[in-house]
């Protein structure tokens, strides 16, 4: 399978009619100004001159609200991307935008230029607090953009947040319930970070607003997970990426002031699910297990583990477990085979026999 590679463009607040409560896309984007043609056009040739190999290649025109730029300028940068993609050195186009920005005749101009993937900023699929967060947009047209995307044959995609104010994890799973009949190919999960210059950072200093802890937006997002990975649905991406801005807010550079944020947010998350489903075989076990061994394909190896080697020190403190990996090519990415290769009185024989010698 050829590797896959995404030239990003980001297009900060462009045209975005909105002022959401959570969002300085300048910063986040860590683009101050804003992108001409001429720009878009350097940076695409950078990275094809640093890609060597024979890759599946997209551009994908990210942050702000890509559709609600003037008509001209979105033009001219999908003129810019697709003319890599007649020429054959890139494979397709993705844009992301608000779902009130879609209609007919927007979806036409994407087709033109070959977009493939159009993902939609959902948040929540609570009315409430779509409003609260000051969206500008309602779950209704989620629903519609949503619909007529994928029935114009293009590839959905969804970005959902964890932590918004007012927002519960039962919210926050009935958005990811809501989000599945609409049959998203891929999903975004972002956990809510406060950052600098931001309406939710006032209401942050003012009180009024506090950041999940680190530990209940990554239980969240684990269920979140297990919800998407369920229909099959792609997770592409969990927590927002690690930049200079985005970045721990003790660091002078940083962006964000408070939330859960973790240079490794979405191995915490897949690890905790690792750790779930060991103790939850060593649970069902009428036996006292003392050793166990997961063999898991070696993409998954360092999950298994955990951060810094959370799992095996957790199971250990936990429940006097020791961790054995052992790395097969032969088994599936995400599947394991877990034995328990000593229990408890196998240990007490051995130490007898350690004494008896
Ligand atoms: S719609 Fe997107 S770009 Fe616009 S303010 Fe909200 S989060 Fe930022």
């Amino acid at each position: 399978m050829k590797k896959q590679y995404i030239i990003p463009i980001f297009v900060p607040h462009l045209g975005c009619p909105n002022d959401c409560i959570f969002c300085n896309q300048k910063a986040i984007s860590g683009q101050k100004k804003n992108i001409t043609k001429e720009e878009a056009k350097k940076i695409i040739e950078d990275y094809l001159k640093n890609i060597k190999e024979d890759a599946q290649i997209e551009i994908a025109f990210y942050g702000g609200s890509f559709t609600a730029i003037d008509e001209k300028l979105q033009d001219e940068l999908l003129e810019v991307a697709y003319y890599f993609v007649k020429n054959g050195q890139v494979e397709s186009i993705r844009i992301s935008t608000r779902p009130d920005c879609i209609d007919k005749k927007t979806l036409k101009r994407l087709k033109k230029y070959k977009v493939k993937t159009i993902e939609l900023g959902v948040q929540s699929a609570n009315n409430y607090i779509l409003e609260r967060a000051n969206r500008g947009h309602t779950f209704e047209d989620v629903k519609k953009a949503s619909k007529m995307i994928r029935w114009n044959g293009f590839k959905l995609g969804h970005q959902m947040m964890v932590g918004l104010p007012d927002s519960t994890r039962i919210d926050e799973i009935n958005t990811a319930k809501a989000l599945i009949k609409l049959k998203p190919k891929m999903v975004r999960i972002y956990p809510v970070l406060v950052v600098k210059n931001t309406k939710l950072e006032k209401e942050y200093l003012e009180g009024t607003y506090e950041p999940l802890p680190l530990v209940q937006a990554v239980e969240t997002c684990k269920e979140l997970v297990r919800m998407f990975a369920d229909k099959k649905i792609e997770i592409i991406r969990i927590g927002l990426q690690n930049t200079e801005e985005i970045s721990d807010p003790e660091n002078k550079e940083s962006e964000v002031v408070a939330g859960p944020y973790h240079p490794a947010f979405r191995q915490l998350v897949e690890s905790g699910m690792w750790y779930d489903a060991i103790v939850g075989k060593i649970k069902k076990l009428n036996v006292k297990v003392k050793e166990v061994q997961v063999t898991v394909n070696p993409i998954d190896a360092n999950n298994v583990i955990g951060h810094k080697k959370e799992n095996v020190i957790k199971l250990k403190e936990t429940y006097d477990v020791d961790l054995i990996l052992k790395q097969d090519e032969n088994i599936k990415q995400g599947k394991s085979k877990i034995d328990i290769t000593k229990i408890y009185n196998d240990f007490l024989e051995d130490e007898k026999e350690k004494i008896a010698k």
